[in-house]
């Protein structure tokens, strides 16, 4: 391949002693963020700078003094300590005896699986996602790394990324951005063998956008970021890589042209040949026309010649259960952008708007984003199994010929990367009791039933200091926030009684869209506060998350619950942590004892912030849907390894849907939750309840992590013959 990236890391080495040299290309591979050694290794530098560059080893090793350094290099205990963790970087990267290479030899290092996606959320030092898209997204990079299967990524490199968060006195959310700094952060510039940046283009608006492209390392797995800020393009142009998710229609195909067709035009121009493409989500959809287009250069053949062809190396994931949710671009703006390029695939106006119409023959049909994936990818999944049930129903007017059961859009369920959720303090219980390769071996049941060997005590101590740690942080983000907003000096002091270890805590932690529900705990404020107010078994719980900027719903619901935040009589039991991010979702998820989750059946696609909770003993309570049905289990309509609010039941009113979930998850709070928690032997250990954590990871953590689902895709999606569950070909309809 015809590459060679610029290194910036071998500019970084220059500053480091010899002992410590090494340091430098560990910064630069995301490997480390999920080996609680090589972390431990950066966070020794200055634990507390360590956090102000929010964790960002290259900014650590860049503004580390030569007084420190010389410290490090005389400290037999540090250098023993990294001698080890570079071995390990060492084995890692050189083990060829992976799961791909025996289960999966069809795949080739030579033609790679291309993933496509908006968003990545690899770790809160590339501040380039926003929610749950985005972290699945990192995830499934991380597990691809692990298992040696060979995959490259797709993405832009966002100069200001998503929207920052801070909220004002009256609760009210403010957006701000920040700039990131790319030469600060482990991204190296592709270049050629002259070393020139390797650049590749797209027409955006009639004007030619020069897009540069970085690569970010997660393992074994490259991750690509294309960015048009640069000198040579229009001012304007450049900002089309300026935020993650902002601006209007107009911002969002320029930008979904630069993932799609930009995207395909860099491997090209890297010299990567994929044997497919994965598209993860529409946002990415565009990349089906240049990969038709290119294949008819390549040919000589037309596009409905090729389209087969194409078809048999594209595959599609779906993750939004509304047909709101879904890109759709209007006639105009197709036009506006699109104009050149249906000439270049030798197409008419109507054949190339027919391609992103969900009813053929409807001139008026804006052009969608998932039709024209549907359309040209050999396969289609939604992230749960409820998840491709909607879709099915929400897609059937495609496929006029086929019963809803046939419609092609099978499933495959998300998981998390193991070993980036589990807090070190449990991972090393696990190394103990279920063996030093529990997280290569997450996907087996077997590895997870050695769970009842650790000794309950063990467990909750563990639990519970993770639990102190969380609520710390809690109150070090707390006093930050009123400090920020000029609070009263008492305020502030305040936050040294806010949030208790001992107490049951409850964590909700997700995007503020109105569909999930924030405030439904508070629905009913009397019997709300009855629960809370019960001395002797308390309750607190902690809440964070954006709403989008232009969610004003979203901002009404963070409003509402800050209200509850300042209560009088609840003040110290109810926190927000503004920002939410990677490393606050790290907090939460390894502290919680339950994690809430009430979304509006069946709008949460599949949804893994829950799934991180499992990882660490924390029991999940939420509503039947996404993984949720799928991880549940119940015995005589008790949960056996976590809360189901509401059942099934189900009605179109939101109002009375509100009032039957939030009165069973109070009833859940005063039956079940409470007591079993408060259940305790002498030695304040509630034995009832570590049953059922330990229930929640032996039945969740083999299903939900992304070991298994990386296996599913390769086995029923990436490999040339595999169809998800997929009934009915397209090119027949
Ligand atoms: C896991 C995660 C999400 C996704 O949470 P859901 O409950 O699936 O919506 C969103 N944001 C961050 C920072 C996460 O870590």
């Amino acid at each position: 391949m015809s590459y060679i990236p610029v290194s910036r890391s071998s500019a970084l080495r220059e500053r480091l002693p010899q002992s410590l040299k090494r340091l430098a290309e560990l910064a630069y591979n995301y490997w480390w963020s999920w080996e609680p050694e090589a972390v431990a290794l950066f966070q020794a530098i200055d634990p507390i700078a360590w956090d102000q560059v929010g964790h960002n080893p290259v900014s650590i090793l860049e503004n580390v003094s030569y007084d420190r350094l010389t410290q490090l290099m005389g400290d037999p205990h540090y250098l023993k300590q990294a001698q080890q963790v570079f071995e390990k970087f060492d084995r890692y990267l050189a083990s060829d005896d992976t799961w791909a290479a025996t289960q999966a030899s069809g795949l080739s290092q030579e033609n790679p699986i291309a993933y496509f996606c908006a968003e990545f959320g690899v770790h809160e030092s590339l501040p380039i996602y926003s929610g749950g898209l985005g972290l699945l997204a990192g995830d499934h990079l991380k597990s691809a790394s692990e298992l040696g299967i060979p995959l490259v990524a797709v993405g832009l490199m966002y100069r200001q990324g998503y929207f920052r968060q801070r909220l004002d006195q009256s609760g009210w959310q403010e957006d701000y951005y920040v700039d990131n700094v790319f030469n600060r952060m482990p991204l190296e510039l592709v270049c050629n063998e002259q070393g020139e940046p390797i650049t590749t283009q797209v027409l955006v608006r009639q004007r030619m956008v020069n897009l540069q492209i970085w690569q970010a390392q997660v393992g074994r797995v490259r991750l690509f970021l294309l960015d048009a800020d640069r000198h040579d393009n229009d001012p304007i142009d450049r900002w089309l890589t300026g935020h993650l998710y902002g601006g209007n229609q107009e911002t969002r195909i320029a930008q979904e042209i630069v993932l799609g067709i930009g995207g395909v035009r860099a491997l090209t121009a890297i010299g990567i040949k994929p044997a497919i493409h994965h598209l993860n989500e529409g946002h990415a959809a565009f990349c089906l026309l240049e990969v038709c287009r290119q294949e008819m250069q390549h040919s000589g053949k037309t596009f409905y010649d090729v389209e087969a062809t194409v078809r048999e190396q594209c595959v599609f994931t779906t993750h939004t259960p509304v047909p709101a949710g879904h890109d759709v671009f209007s006639s105009d703006l197709m036009d506006s952008f699109f104009a050149q390029y249906w000439e270049e695939l030798k197409l008419s106006r109507e054949q190339f708007m027919a391609l992103g119409a969900r009813r053929l023959g409807d001139p008026w049909e804006p052009f969608g984003m998932t039709v024209l994936a549907l359309r040209l990818c050999r396969t289609a999944n939604g992230v749960s199994q409820l998840h491709g049930e909607v879709s099915r129903q929400m897609w059937a007017a495609m496929f006029p010929r086929a019963t809803e059961d046939q419609v092609p859009i099978g499933y495959i369920t998300n998981g998390v990367h193991a070993s980036t959720w589990t807090a070190p303090l449990i991972a090393d219980l696990y190394n103990e009791y279920l063996g030093r390769d529990w997280a290569d071996q997450a996907a087996d049941p077997a590895t997870w039933a050695k769970v009842d060997n650790i000794p309950d005590a063990l467990l909750w101590e563990r639990h519970q200091i993770l639990k102190e740690r969380l609520v710390a942080h809690a109150r070090h983000r707390v006093c930050q926030a009123r400090q920020q907003r000029q609070e009263d000096v008492s305020q502030i002091r305040a936050i040294d009684h806010l949030l208790d270890p001992k107490i049951l805590t409850i964590g909700f932690a997700r995007r503020f869209s109105p569909y999930k529900r924030g405030d439904l705990l508070m629905r009913d404020a009397e019997r709300m506060l009855r629960i809370f107010q019960r001395t002797a078994q308390p309750l607190q719980i902690l809440f964070s998350g954006k709403a989008h900027p232009a969610d004003e719903e979203g901002k009404r619901i963070i409003q509402r619950v800050m209200e509850w935040c300042k209560h009088p009589d609840i003040r110290d039991r109810v926190v927000f942590i503004e920002d939410y991010d990677i490393h606050i979702a790290r907090q939460l998820v390894q502290g919680v004892d339950v994690w809430l989750n009430n979304p509006r059946r069946p709008l949460e696609a599949s949804g893994t912030s829950g799934q991180k909770v499992c990882f660490n003993g924390g029991i999940n309570c939420s509503v039947l849907d996404g993984w949720w049905c799928e991880g549940y289990q119940s015995a005589n309509g008790k949960g056996l390894n976590g809360w189901a609010i509401g059942e099934n039941a189900n009605t179109n009113d939101q109002a009375v849907q509100d009032k039957i979930d939030s009165d069973s998850l109070y009833h859940l709070l005063e039956t079940e939750i409470i007591p079993l928690y408060y259940e305790q032997d002498a030695d304040g250990i509630p034995h009832g309840w570590i049953k059922m954590m330990k229930a929640s990871i032996k039945s969740n953590c083999p299903a939900f992590n992304t070991h298994r689902m990386l296996m599913d895709y390769v086995q029923q999606v990436y490999l040339p013959t595999a169809q998800v569950e997929s009934k009915l070909s397209l090119a027949k309809v």
